[in-house]
């Protein structure tokens, strides 16, 4: 057997769950490397329950080394080029050689790219954000409060309609949700609009039950520091007293020099077998640009929302099809486009969104109404998702099998 490396970059969830899987599948004489900056892991659905002081952050996090199966090999370090003829990475730890490669990097957030905005925003989109934010709430004794999607694409479609109704009901458990306005604006025709505008009106119809108002098709264009206004491209909205924003997305830095990536800098890749341009190189998670086969009344082309729903299965998918190569087989398993998500919508409750995003001539994705099984369900994900491999996370992956209903869950675990 000739020894091969398999380099992850990467080591969120799609990283994780790729090493993990490799690892399980490949004989010990195989390397599975991680190359990831950060030695500490965060799982960011936990985010939203930062800022609402409902999980302290030593709940949300745990060491990387801790979620790897043994014998995969963790380098803390930067990935800082790409050599793709040569066939190795340079990373802060020195070169690192590979015969497969797992792209991995996610998405890096941008908030300095729109004018103002860095300087007067805060963010649930990242772990020490969601403290602050959740300092800024405490304080919040009434007034205007904006969430504002700065740009697409983003990551989890679903957050910011959930960052709104869990603010919605963190001041009504408080008591002064009357003393508060909450506005949604995003550039967005509804939520969700890949799932459809079923799915859309149902969303729409909850931040309605909960007292937000939502302003779809507003492009952000730069923030009036002083005023506390922001400025749309046809209009301008405020003063708010807090404003709080999904940062612009871009593509990893250290791709752009690559030929992997579109005009955009993400990474195009095969919608099911996850091959991107280079041989042998996948790309899997919010890193790619997958064009979807369904669309909804328009001629633009629908991409795969950004998830870790979707980073999971095709990390599955990518670490199935390099096993079976390098075991001699044919790589048989694809992406197949299913995805699910749980949505908070504060009070205990959540709603559920499933189906396939795959599905032609549109994605067939339905909302389930909202309810106390799909919050525990969530609940039992983070649990599940945080919990090193062993005895304990197979508890978890029995009682998430065991929400029948969750389709997709059932799949993933
Ligand atoms: C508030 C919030 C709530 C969310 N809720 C949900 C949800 O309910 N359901 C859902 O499906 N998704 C949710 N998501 C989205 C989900 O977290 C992402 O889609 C998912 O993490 C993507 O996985 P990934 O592996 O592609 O990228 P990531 O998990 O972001 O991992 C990328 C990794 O690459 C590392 N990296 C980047 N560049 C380098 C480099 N140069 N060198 C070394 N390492 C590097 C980063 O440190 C990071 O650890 C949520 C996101 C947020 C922010």
């Amino acid at each position: 057997m000739t020894s091969k490396t398999i380099l992850i970059l990467g080591g969120g969830v799609g990283g994780i769950v790729a090493a993990n899987s490799l690892r399980r599948r490949l004989p010990s004489g195989h390397r599975v490397v991680v190359v990831e900056r950060n030695a500490v892991h965060s799982f960011a659905p936990s985010f939203l329950w930062l800022m609402t002081g409902d999980r302290k952050p030593e709940q949300c996090r745990r060491p990387l080394k801790s979620l790897l199966r043994e014998g995969v090999e963790l380098i803390t370090a930067s990935a800082n080029a790409l050599d793709l003829p040569g066939r190795k990475v340079a990373t802060d730890a020195g070169e690192i050689a590979f015969d497969y490669l797992v792209i991995a990097l996610g998405a890096e957030l941008a908030p300095q790219s729109i004018p103002g905005l860095a300087e007067s925003s805060e963010t649930f989109f990242t772990a020490d954000g969601a403290v602050r934010l959740r300092q800024k709430l405490e304080s919040f004794r009434g007034g205007r409060i904006a969430f504002v999607v700065a740009s697409m694409p983003y990551k989890c479609p679903a957050a910011p309609h959930e960052g709104a109704m869990l603010a919605a009901d963190y001041f009504q458990r408080r008591g002064i949700r009357h003393k508060v306005e909450i506005h949604l604006f995003t550039p967005e025709s509804q939520p969700m609009p890949v799932a459809g505008p079923q799915l859309g009106q149902a969303v729409r119809q909850l931040l309605q039950s909960k007292g937000i108002e939502f302003h779809p098709l507003h492009s952000l264009i730069s923030v009036d520091t002083a005023a506390g206004t922001l400025v749309f491209s046809q209009s301008a909205a405020g003063p708010f007293d807090l404003i709080i924003a999904i940062p612009p997305h871009h593509a990893p830095q250290l791709l752009r020099q690559t030929s992997l990536v579109n005009a955009a800098g993400w990474v195009p890749a095969n919608p099911r077998t996850l091959e991107t341009s280079a041989e042998r190189v996948y790309g899997i998670g919010d890193v790619t640009a997958l064009p979807i086969p369904g669309r909804w009344k328009t001629d633009t082309p629908l991409l795969l929302p950004k998830a870790g729903v979707f980073a999971h299965a095709q990390a599955e998918v990518a670490a199935a099809r390099i096993a079976a190569e390098i075991e001699g087989g044919t790589p048989e398993e694809t992406f197949g486009g299913d995805g699910y998500c749980m949505l908070e919508a504060g009070g205990g409750i959540a709603g559920f969104a499933a189906g396939n995003f795959y599905a032609e001539p549109t994605p067939d994705v339905r909302m389930q109404p909202a309810g106390k099984s799909w919050h525990m369900g969530k609940v039992l994900l983070e649990r599940w998702w945080l919990a090193s491999p062993g005895w304990k996370r197979e508890s978890y992956a029995v009682l998430l099998r065991a929400c029948g209903k969750m389709r997709g869950i059932r799949a993933a675990v």
